[in-house]
């Protein structure tokens, strides 16, 4: 597969060329030249085959022989121990992406990268370090998924004090190869100290940098693998059963005899005699809503359905930053300032993967096939609340602008056959100081429970260039 960059159709590199070098040399983003297909025995099989075995064949038309198939096989294997469960609430589907180790959807992201990064720089004496900053979720996924990653060095930037406790011990408390850096400043100064020292000439000469942000093509693509696999299933009237993670209410938790698979339709009638507006007969392709920031999330789900996944449309949910949604209202791309959100990680008025989705798709064509909904916060607490009430199930912040996005446009009529699902992008406890005084606690996954007991191990430093580069020195390569 070659990857051109969306600012200059001409030169092509190979899959290697794109990850390693994040953004391309004229700052566009890499694509690949063309949206690959699956075989038809694959589509046809999509909701029965295991997940690491979608990954596998969805993952191996993006890298060719670059990654050998025994060597790709061994690598989603290892990526993924956990899976994407697809599971009735109430009314509708819920693709939990939030069994990872840091309960949210980046880590199957980050963790295909890292291993990527791995074999991609087999044979390298000159160890990488890789620079990100974060504003909570990104840092996390990324430490977790780079730990222990031989030959690779990781350094997150997060600001001092605006994180929460959760996201701070999953940034640095990991220790090894990973170290953190609290600097004092805001999310802008440490992006501003990555930048420069990504561009320093005294640290190029002397260790390989790259950064390890949202829109490299090794973090999008295995994000496609959980679009086939809850179409998949959804097409074949299959769900999965509660996994150890899912945050039902105790009381309210579906008896186990209900919950075995392939009694979507009577799971969905069941819980808590809601209607099932959008019941899971199979046959049917799949609508599916997104919560989005950076749209990173939503292109891989783009890619899914052009491959051949079955998925008849999305649903593009954002909070207030409406980017997004008013372009596909009007046509027109204004991007603005972002603005302080309860779902903070959607907080993005410049979303980055944009310049991808245009670089595939004309407005025309969008149009056909998102649907924009914008969320306030106020719909988005009551949400949470009323979910937690009516079904038994907690809903972190980001799925809560999803599940209100659904609501919305099945009102205005916007919906009508076939599943739907809501893609959870995070687990509710770890937004539990927006989700407790909403609905309680929610159960913590036990990846959660051992966060919290790790200590912290970040250096604080200023918001000064000289502060990141004179760390970088000083640092083990
Ligand atoms: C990053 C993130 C999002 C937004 O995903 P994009 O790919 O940037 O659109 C949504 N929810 C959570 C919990 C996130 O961490």
């Amino acid at each position: 597969m070659r990857y051109y960059s969306t600012r200059n159709k001409n030169r092509a590199v190979n899959f290697a060329a794109a990850a390693l070098a994040g953004l391309a040399p004229d700052g566009g983003l890499f694509v690949p030249g063309e949206i690959p297909q699956y075989p038809g025995a694959v589509k046809s099989s999509l909701g029965n085959m295991d997940f690491c075995d979608i990954a596998f064949e969805t993952i191996k038309l993006y890298v060719d022989s670059e990654i050998p198939g025994a060597v790709l096989s061994d690598l989603v294997h290892s990526a993924y121990p956990f899976t994407a469960p697809l599971v009735a609430v109430g009314d509708r589907l819920i693709l939990e992406l939030f069994h990872g180790p840091t309960a949210a959807f980046k880590d199957f992201g980050a963790r295909f990268m890292a291993r990527a990064f791995a074999y991609l720089r087999r044979g390298e004496d000159k160890p990488l370090r890789i620079l990100v900053a974060t504003s909570g979720d990104t840092g996390g996924a990324v430490a977790d998924g780079f730990f222990e990653v031989p030959g690779i060095f990781v350094t997150v930037l997060y600001p001092k004090g605006r994180v929460t406790p959760l996201q701070e011990r999953q940034i640095a408390g990991l220790g090894k190869n990973i170290s953190a850096l609290a600097v004092e400043g805001t999310f802008d100064d440490c992006q501003r100290l990555v930048k420069a020292a990504l561009a320093d000439e005294g640290l190029r000469k002397k260790t390989a940098l790259s950064s390890a942000n949202s829109i490299n093509v090794s973090r999008l693509i295995p994000q496609a693998v959980y679009y086939s696999a809850a179409a998949g299933r959804a097409f074949a009237g299959r769900l999965d059963p509660d996994g150890e993670a899912t945050p039902r209410a105790e009381a309210r938790n579906v008896p186990p005899q209900d919950r075995a698979e392939g009694r979507g339709s009577e799971m969905l009638a069941h819980n808590n005699g809601m209607a099932a507006r959008f019941g899971v007969r199979g046959g049917e392709p799949a609508t599916l809503c997104v919560p989005s920031g950076n749209f990173g999330n939503l292109t891989a789900g783009l890619y899914a359905m052009k491959m051949g996944a079955p998925i008849a449309r999305f649903i593009a949910a954002t909070n207030i930053n409406k980017t997004v949604p008013d372009y596909l209202a009007n046509g027109e791309y204004r991007a603005r300032a972002s603005q302080a959100t309860i779902s903070n990680a959607m907080d993005v008025g410049a979303p980055s993967n944009f310049e991808r989705m245009a670089a595939h798709f004309s407005w025309e064509e969008m149009k056909k096939i998102i649907l924009g909904v914008s969320v306030s916060d106020e719909e988005t607490g009551k949400t949470i609340a009323e979910v937690h009430r009516d079904c038994g199930y907690f809903l972190d912040p980001h799925s809560a602008v999803g599940w209100t996005g659904v609501d919305k446009l099945f009102t205005e009529n916007k919906i009508s056959a076939g599943p739907v699902g809501v893609l959870s992008t995070a687990h509710p406890a770890k937004f539990s100081e927006t989700v407790t005084p909403l609905a309680g606690p929610a159960p913590v996954p036990a990846s959660l429970a051992r966060a919290k007991e790790r200590s912290v191990l970040s250096r604080i430093i200023p918001a000064e260039v000289s502060a990141l580069i004179d760390f970088l020195n000083g640092a083990q390569q």
